[in-house]
């Protein structure tokens, strides 16, 4: 599979690496519990449809890309680097 990154152009997916979601949790306050600590460092969620991911292009440019994909079809809408894409 080829992703067309935004710097570099057309590469190979094995340049890339899928870091987990673009859509950050709210970071829990210094009173938190270990409770819920744990569920925002450890656990996310893995949804069906449209997705943005954020990853690294780590072979290449080392550019960080918000990757809009679909994970039911695998069909990637759009790459674009973190600092130019819309929130969320
Ligand atoms: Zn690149």
């Amino acid at each position: 599979m080829r992703l067309t990154c935004p710097l570099c152009g057309e590469r190979d997916l094995r340049e890339f690496t899928p870091r987990g979601s673009a859509v950050f949790a709210d970071r829990p306050g210094p009173e938190a519990s270990p409770e819920d600590w744990n569920a925002y460092l450890h656990l996310r969620d893995n949804p069906e449809g449209p997705t943005r991911e954020l990853w690294w292009h780590g072979a290449g440019c080392g550019c960080w890309l918000i990757v809009a994909r679909d994970t039911r079809t695998h069909e990637i809408f759009a790459l674009t680097p973190v600092g130019e894409a819309p929130a969320p």
